[in-house]
């Protein structure tokens, strides 16, 4: 069977949107924070907040951790989830750091 004008422009279309279509999905999903990260350490994460340094970061109170926190992007039965203040990172539902805000509610 020839390759008609409309059937070249036909396979142009398709084989493009599927390379765009490729190229959104081989975005690198975030990756867990390091707690030596220069962020983390500005902020005084720990993934731990049992392990927060309270003489540092006296507002820390026991208990408090992100999946508690306004800025916390995952579900609450999430292990780890983005963040709001961590960009291109995943933090630790049992974390922490001085940006705590608790959910209200
Ligand atoms: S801003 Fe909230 S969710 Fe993000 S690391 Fe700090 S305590 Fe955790």
């Amino acid at each position: 069977m020839p390759s008609t004008p409309r059937r070249v422009f036909m396979l142009k279309v398709v084989s493009g949107t599927a390379a765009i279509a490729a190229a959104g999905s081989l975005q690198a999903a975030p990756k867990k924070v390091e707690e030596n990260e220069p962020k983390a350490v500005s902020l005084g994460y720990k993934h731990d907040s049992a392990q927060v340094d309270t003489k540092k970061f006296p507002k820390h109170v026991a208990g408090q951790k992100c999946t508690g926190c306004m800025a916390w992007l995952g579900k609450p039965s999430d292990a780890w989830a983005e963040c709001d203040l961590m960009v291109d990172r995943l933090v630790s539902g049992t974390g922490w750091c001085s940006s705590f805000v608790k959910v209200k509610g």
